[in-house]
């Protein structure tokens, strides 16, 4: 089957639109989607910075929804039927210890299932059109493309009365900030959070956050983005304020009980850590690239800091959660999206890396044909 994808060809060069192959029909547990929509990550624009760990030439793209046009049938609890319109998200084992006890973003095949290659695909999947072939599929669905196959158990069955073209993003990253404040914190009311960063992620913890009742101040350089976390319950505050520590404990009543960050930069996790209260929680989604050096004092009194990978989700609980509180009015993802035709990713990209959109989503042309 010949469908048309952005393909990444090389770390420095924009994508380019093919015409790619599907050499195989889905296996037992496998779904084939056609792609309504598939949001662009962070995570997609980090493959350019890999050093060469993410196999070249590659079909990126890891929130897609999409409808099911074809199953290969199988003994899968999950029941996908054709017609389904699904999310998709990120892939796991399901038979490790962590994917048995309910925690697949920690599987123990999470980076070579999602990062770095995918599934042993042999012969290849995917390949261009001369026949040669392209990576094996990115966090299991490789859905910058008209149509992706997947594995059933990655697929998140949803409402068709929804706009399914804009809810692939929550299948990591909104499901990441919103994760992380709902599963990994628990937090409620009277509880009070830092979200540090308001892009994608921090801004889904804010709206998240908001929902729950907890307090919520955001941190972040860009005025813009600032503008969007007070429009969704924080409190705004700039990331070059004056005694920034000094400032979030005044906001939070003495110290913020939890604090998320989202940009890797270490003077703000300091900064965040010096305004939790005792006992609070860090916990770190964004990437370290260098050492991260604490300033004495910051892990005192009963503080801890932990990394939080999809936000602790079950995306089959998740997903369902977050498109009722959508659903309800609290959780209003869709007012940070902007749509592009798949044909213009590379501007869409330019647009994400530029923070003049905080999440872009690519809608492949097949559906309007
Ligand atoms: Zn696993
Ligand atoms: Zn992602």
């Amino acid at each position: 089957m010949k469908f048309q994808a952005a393909v990444l060809r090389s770390y420095e060069d924009p994508f380019t639109i093919e015409e790619v192959t599907l050499r195989t029909e889905p296996a037992v547990d496998e779904i084939l989607v056609e792609i309504a929509g598939s949001g662009m990550c962070r995570t997609d624009l980090a493959v350019r910075r890999s050093a060469g760990r993410s196999p070249l030439p590659a079909v990126l793209g890891h929130e897609g929804a999409g409808v099911v046009v074809r199953t290969g049938g199988g003994g899968s609890d999950t029941a996908i039927n054709v017609g389904d319109h699904v999310v998709l998200s990120f892939d796991s084992c399901g038979h490790c210890r962590n994917c048995r006890a309910a925690a697949p973003a920690y599987c123990d095949s999470f980076a070579s299932l999602n990062l770095f290659g995918g599934r042993e695909e042999d012969p290849p999947r995917l390949t261009d059109a001369t026949g040669k072939a392209l990576a094996p599929r990115w966090f299991g669905q490789s859905s910058f493309a008209e149509y992706a196959l997947v594995p059933a158990r990655n697929a998140v069955r949803i409402d068709p009365a929804l706009p399914l073209e804009l809810l692939g993003p929550l299948g990591c990253g909104f499901l990441t900030g919103a994760g992380a404040v709902l599963n990994t914190f628990a937090a409620g009311p009277g509880d009070t959070l830092t979200v540090l960063g308001a892009g994608a992620v921090g801004l889904a913890a804010v709206m998240a956050a908001t929902a729950a009742g907890v307090l919520t101040v955001a941190v972040d350089r860009h005025p813009q983005r600032l503008a969007l976390a007070e429009r969704f319950g924080a409190i705004p505050l700039h990331a070059a304020t004056a005694g920034l520590p000094e400032r979030i404990r005044r906001l939070t009543d003495g110290g913020a009980q939890y604090a998320l960050d989202t940009t890797a930069s270490a003077p703000l996790i300091n900064h965040a850590l010096q305004g939790l209260r005792p006992t609070g929680t860090l916990g770190l989604v964004a990437r370290l690239h260098t050492a991260l050096p604490l300033e004495p004092g910051t892990l005192d009194r009963g503080r801890s800091i932990r990394h939080i990978c999809e936000g602790d989700a079950v995306p089959g609980l998740l997903i369902p959660r977050l498109v009722g509180l959508w659903r309800a009015g609290h959780f209003p993802f869709d007012q940070l999206i902007r749509t592009y035709p798949m044909a213009d990713i590379n501007e869409a990209e330019r647009d994400c890396d530029a923070g003049r959109v905080v999440k872009p989503v690519l809608l492949p042309a097949a559906r309007s044909r």
